[in-house]
């Protein structure tokens, strides 16, 4: 018996929101009086792959093989379920990222395993087996019991600190019976970004909305955001309207973001916006309407015109 973690990573880096995962599991492994063990696959480095013992993992289940650095449903499907079998899995554990949300589900439904999707709780185990998780675009919570034998959970990213020690884990290879038959998507090219901060994983993201006029100005935006190695993001109508790609638009439609600090500038506020963005643990909203509905969700406003502001706090931040 023991807790599985699917721990995902992207150019052979695994993610924050694995360690998270890891760290999850190894918490709920405790609370079963068992061990947590951590599944990668595809090409990663040794260190990084003992390195999620920083997080609890007792033992890293590995599949090298370069197939797999980019998810496909199927195959990680099979592989995940076959390592569920190999180490009698009770509780499989995800990260609530894309790659979570591309797999679990299908891992729940071929092991017939009850599953809740963005826990944002550890299980409460006095009664059974009770994960809590946020519903409705985060207005409210809702405790879900899982009663099935195995248990799948995806865990909501930047929800629990991080907590790393210096203990390392055990690697070892695993060698699920896989061919090329399996897989049924193949990725031909992946075009990658340099140098951006992946949005989903940042600690502070700096997001522009209709207020900013136009893309000509997207370069307060940017400044602020490297002045402090943020991701940028955008609001829906800036990427409708094509000022900023489609990658960026949080919101309900769009990604949800939880960093620890979210700025907000030119942004009204609207509802299915805060969908996306208030999980953040800090919200700075610049706006030039005192009546901005934003601001009933920020932490810290600044009532001004962005194109006065956004400089002044760029050059202050860069003076620091
Ligand atoms: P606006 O509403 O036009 O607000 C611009 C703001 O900028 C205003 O508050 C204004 O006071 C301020 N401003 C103007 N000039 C300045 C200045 N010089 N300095 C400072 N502030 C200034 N929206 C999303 O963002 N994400 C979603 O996922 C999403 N999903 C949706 C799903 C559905 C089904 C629907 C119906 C809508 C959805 N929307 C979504 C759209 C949403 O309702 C809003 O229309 C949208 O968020 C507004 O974008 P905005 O705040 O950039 O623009």
């Amino acid at each position: 018996m023991s807790v599985l973690i699917f721990a995902d990573q992207a150019h052979g880096k695994i993610k924050k929101v694995a360690f998270e995962a890891v760290q999850y599991g190894a918490k709920v492994a405790q609370q079963l009086g068992t061990t947590a063990t951590a599944l990668v696959l595809g090409t990663a480095a040794n260190e990084e792959l003992e390195a999620l013992g920083n997080y609890g993992a007792a033992k890293v289940l590995h599949v090298a093989d370069a197939r797999l650095n980019e998810v496909e449903g199927t195959v990680f499907t099979k592989i995940i379920a076959d390592a569920v079998a190999q180490e009698a899995a009770q509780v499989v554990i995800f990260g609530h990222n894309f790659d979570g949300k591309a797999v679990a589900p299908r891992v729940a439904a071929r092991l017939k395993a009850g599953f809740v999707s963005g826990a944002v709780s550890l299980p409460d185990t006095s009664n059974g087996f009770v994960v809590k998780k946020s519903v409705f675009s985060g207005k409210a919570f809702a405790n879900v019991s899982i009663n099935t034998a195995v248990k799948v959970i995806a865990v909501m990213p930047n929800t629990f600190a991080l907590e790393p020690t210096a203990a390392k884990a055990a690697v070892a290879t695993f060698s699920p019976a896989i061919s090329d038959a399996d897989f049924k998507v193949k990725v031909s090219s992946v075009e990658t970004v340099s140098g951006e901060v992946p949005l989903t994983e940042a600690d502070i993201v700096v997001s522009g909305g209709r207020g900013l006029k136009g893309p000509e100005n997207w370069g307060l935006v940017e400044d602020l955001a490297k002045s402090l190695g943020a991701a940028t993001a955008c609001s829906r109508p800036v990427a409708d309207t094509g000022w900023r790609p489609h990658h960026e638009h949080v919101g309900q439609t769009g990604l949800t973001v939880r960093p620890n600090l979210y700025i907000a500038i030119g942004i009204s506020g609207a509802i299915q916006h805060l969908a996306g963005v208030n999980g953040s643990k800090v919200i700075v909203v610049i706006n030039k309407d005192p009546e901005a509905p934003f601001f009933k969700a920020a932490d810290y406003g600044i009532v001004g015109d962005a194109f006065e502001v956004v400089p002044k706090l760029t050059a202050a931040i860069k003076q620091m």
